[in-house]
């Protein structure tokens, strides 16, 4: 006799208690339910990139299969040949790899089961459970009703099952032009709920299709095809969004009659941001009429785009965490997502000292040949990131915000007769400036210094309320650098006021570039590195970068200083 070893729970590794879907799995795994397997899935439609809510399924499918000793597959729903296209699924497949994730050798197509799909019809036909339907398009929507009104039972509903097992071949066999007819599910066109109203399940389309080429003419519609699949693979648990609710009656009607391994579908509420749209067509809108770049354009919520922007999949994962998982709609603030990547990148990011407004500061005091090479910490949450020099003479930059000539007394920066610390070098003193005398814009800053006060001189630990950033002007490097904003100044932009659209919401100025002057250590920076420019923001080089000419694209200031405001065009 074999003994079955009762089915363990891993144990809890965070302190934070079980959201809804771990508790069902926990119920499953305790009644033995599936001999206690766990096995999810990600399935994408390969019609456009993959988003942060996309990351969100992602980290809970994998998430959990990992936590409870199971599996988790990709697979492809690629059902509709008109949409689709492999340069989508090689970006899928690159997007879930670089968040962390690994299918093994579990890669599937829904497009592998058209065949089986196609005997699970003939299946039903032959169970007097569907029925070629010679309607078109529109009469079917008609004769659906309403919610409240019962629909209308189609002319040929009544066909005999060998007119239909015919009909249903030679539409298989293109002898039907498209449109002309469609294979429904024979159901309850009276039922509340609209989907069971006698769904389509295949639809004639003589179209080529990215992996099955022009072997198929007839497709199967995606409600057809996602629980089948899923009960192919003997998913376990099949983690969908919300809106698939509704569906479920009929996926489950569909295992039923056709007699095959149940699927337990859960819902849980899509992720929705702040300042964000995540539709697929509304991105691809973005993409194709040119608002942004690409769709890796660093304003775009796609994974690529974050990516690029310089978000790091750790950030990505830990935001997933902490917004766990809801039953209902909701919508988060985007600000969560920035805070987890700046304290990542707080740990792992070099600082490195950039202008990004400068303005020309002169030591009078300070010889003019001189040049020093002084002491910076790389990274102060990480000893182990060691030092580096920086080089100091007598003309620097300075942000020229960062001096008023009439300032307020709580404005702790440079000011005339005011004194302030270089990080890493001098106490400096503001003693004049230099106007351009048209426009009484402020050319040069001229100070003294006091050689005392650099480190492991007597004066070093001096203390001035304020402490500036700074380059060598003659040693500084030019670089491109992106100031990215929100691309919506609506927080809610899909909430459309009449006579509008979401594209009526687009941040004008959600993109401005500048040229900073930056110390000389940035000539080492490579592609997709991360950087804390001191006390701007964390900075990512762009992958359009060359050694010559430096592209930095700001992943997130230091602080929450977006606009705020909901100016609306
Ligand atoms: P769209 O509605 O924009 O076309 P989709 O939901 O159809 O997107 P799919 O490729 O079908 O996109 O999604 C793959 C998986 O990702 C599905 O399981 C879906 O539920 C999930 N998903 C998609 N968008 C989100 C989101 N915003 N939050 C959480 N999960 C999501
Ligand atoms: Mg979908």
């Amino acid at each position: 006799m074999l003994i079955m070893e009762e089915p363990k729970l891993p144990e809890e590794k965070a302190l934070r208690s079980l959201n809804f879907i771990e508790e069902i799995i926990e119920e499953d795994i305790r009644n033995g339910v599936n001999e206690g397997r766990v096995h999810t899935r990600f399935p994408p439609e390969p019609n456009g990139y993959l988003h942060i809510g996309h990351a969100k399924s992602i980290c809970l499918n994998f998430g959990l299969a990992k936590k409870y000793n199971g599996m988790t597959n990709l697979r492809f729903d690629d059902t509709n040949p008109v949409k689709e296209d492999v340069e989508y699924v090689d970006s899928i497949m690159e997007d879930v790899k670089w968040l962390g994730f690994d299918w093994e050798d579990r890669l599937y197509y829904a497009s592998d089961y058209f065949e089986q799909l196609y005997e699970y019809a003939v299946t039903l036909i032959r169970k007097e459970r569907a029925y070629v339907c010679d309607m078109s398009a529109e009469e079917i929507s008609e004769t659906r009703g309403t919610p409240t009104r019962p629909g209308k039972e189609s002319p040929y509903r009544n066909r005999t099952v060998g007119e239909n097992i015919d009909l249903f071949a030679r539409m298989r066999n293109g002898e039907f032009p498209d449109g002309t007819r469609v294979l429904r599910a024979r159901i309850d066109m009276a039922s509340p709920n609209m989907h069971m109203r006698d769904p389509v399940l295949y639809r004639i389309l003589h179209a080529h299709h990215h992996r099955t080429g022009d072997q198929w003419c007839i497709y199967p519609m995606y409600d057809f095809a996602h629980g089948q699949s899923d009960s192919i693979e003997r998913i376990t648990h099949s983690i969908c969004t919300l809106e698939f609710e509704v569906h479920r009656p009929l996926y489950d009607w569909f295992i039923r009659e056709i007699g095959i391994y149940p699927p337990r579908q859960i819902e849980f509420a899509r992720l929705n941001m702040t300042y964000t749209v995540m539709s697929k067509r509304k991105l691809l809108e973005l993409v194709q009429q040119g608002f942004v770049s690409g769709w890796d354009d660093p304003r775009m919520p796609t994974i690529c785009g974050l990516r690029r922007r310089g978000f790091t999949p750790e950030s990505i994962r830990n935001f997933a965490e902490t917004i766990g998982v809801a039953k209902r709609d909701n919508i988060i603030d985007v600000s969560l997502l920035e805070f987890c990547i700046r304290e990542d990148l707080n740990r792992r990011a070099n600082r490195l000292m950039a202008i990004l407004d400068p303005v020309k500061v002169v030591i009078d005091n300070y010889p003019e040949e001189l040049t020093e090479e002084l002491e910076s910490v790389n990274n102060p949450e990480d000893e182990s990131r060691g030092k580096r020099k920086m080089p100091f003479s007598k003309t620097l930059f300075i942000e020229r915000d960062d001096f008023m000539e009439d300032p307020p007394n709580k404005f702790f920066r440079l000011a005339p007769g005011r004194e302030v610390r270089l990080k890493a070098a001098y106490i400096i003193r503001c003693e004049s400036v230099v106007k351009e005398p048209e426009t009484g814009r402020i050319t040069e800053i001229h100070c003294t210094y006091d050689p005392m006060t650099r480190s492991g001189m007597p004066d070093s630990n001096r203390k001035v309320k304020g402490t500036l950033h700074w380059v060598s002007a003659k040693h500084a490097v030019g670089v491109e650098v992106r100031l990215y904003d929100r691309l919506f100044v609506k927080e809610n932009p899909d909430d459309i006021e009449e006579g509008k659209t979401y594209k009526d919401y687009l941040n004008p100025d959600s993109l401005k570039v500048i040229t900073a002057m930056v110390e000389p250590a940035v000539k080492n920076a490579q592609v997709s590195e991360k950087y804390q420019f001191e006390r701007t923001g964390y900075f990512s080089v762009d992958k359009d970068s060359t050694a010559q000419n430096l592209i930095f694209n700001r992943v997130v200031p230091l602080k929450d200083s977006w606009v705020k405001t909901e100016k609306v065009k």
